[in-house]
């Protein structure tokens, strides 16, 4: 599979769904946004493809909205399948399509080769999904130096791709968040939480992972997490989902995508009745 795969599946989607930009990326791509079912009534608010490699969450979202495209939902739901896909260009097509030699030969030294396949940042060596403003570098994992992974970037929020998310978030009403990367089967929910907020993600997660058979598991030790940042400041129910099981090795296959796709293609509909 190349970018221009991808690509040709969004646009095929744009025909029959109403979609629109979020803005740039770095490298001046769109950030897709669909949105399914009415404006009135409950919003969910849905992500992939924030980490390169796992663009097995993309996919899964394009299947999806084309699943969901004509179906009647009770409310409303914006879908970003592609937040990073700057990124999700490296991993498919390697640095050849950067045009600007500098930055190719950055990449190419941060990366440490030229095969970009486990690559998960965006094009400035930054892991968007730990650059948010919310307990920023305080993850276990984070790094404070330029990484194919992990990242954290120089200060939070620095990144385009995100500044642009959050500005549109700000815009719209939305009850819940869904996040979707790869791998492991499990539902992460909880962040910084406790009482009635706790118990009520409990039971959200409990139906979720009764559908997909994954392991629900409380968020602990990531921070600067876009699902962490809609959960703190929106006070919104906000799960990150890792499709796919560990066995698989990123990237994942896309031979493995109609499985993960039979046990995942109700969970968008459940969460909006839920929320
Ligand atoms: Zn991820």
């Amino acid at each position: 599979m190349k970018y221009c795969d991808i690509l040709r599946k969004i646009k095929l989607l744009k025909k029959n769904c109403f979609s629109f930009s979020l803005g740039k990326s770095l490298l001046g791509e769109d950030i897709c946004c669909f949105h399914l079912g009415s404006f009135k009534g409950k919003q969910i608010l849905v992500e992939g493809g924030i980490h390169a490699r796992e663009y097995i969450s993309t996919l899964f979202l394009l299947k999806e909205i084309d699943f969901l495209s004509n179906k009647n939902l009770d409310g409303g739901m914006y879908i970003v399948p592609m937040m990073n896909p700057d990124g999700v260009r490296l991993v498919l097509d390697g640095a050849n399509f950067i045009k600007d030699e500098n930055l190719k030969k950055f990449l190419i030294m941060v990366n440490g080769k030229e095969d970009f396949s486990l690559w998960k940042a965006n094009a400035n060596a930054v892991d968007l999904n730990v650059n948010y403003d919310v307990f920023w570098g305080q993850g276990s994992q984070n790094l404070k130096k330029l990484s194919s992974a992990n990242f954290i970037g120089y200060y939070p929020n620095s990144e385009i791709e995100n500044i642009n998310f959050i500005n549109f978030a700000k815009k719209i009403k939305f009850n819940g968040s869904l996040s979707f990367h790869s791998k492991g089967e499990v539902i992460y929910y909880g962040f910084k939480m406790n009482g009635e907020r706790l118990k009520k993600e409990k039971f959200i997660v409990n139906q979720l992972t009764k559908l997909n058979g994954y392991t629900a598991v409380k968020t602990k030790k990531s921070t600067g997490g876009l699902s962490d940042y809609l959960s703190y400041f929106y006070h919104v129910p906000a799960f990150t989902i890792e499709l796919g099981s560990d066995f698989c090795v990123h990237p994942i296959n896309e031979i493995f995508l109609s499985q993960i796709f039979d046990k995942n293609k109700e969970v968008l509909t459940t969460f909006l009745n839920l929320v």
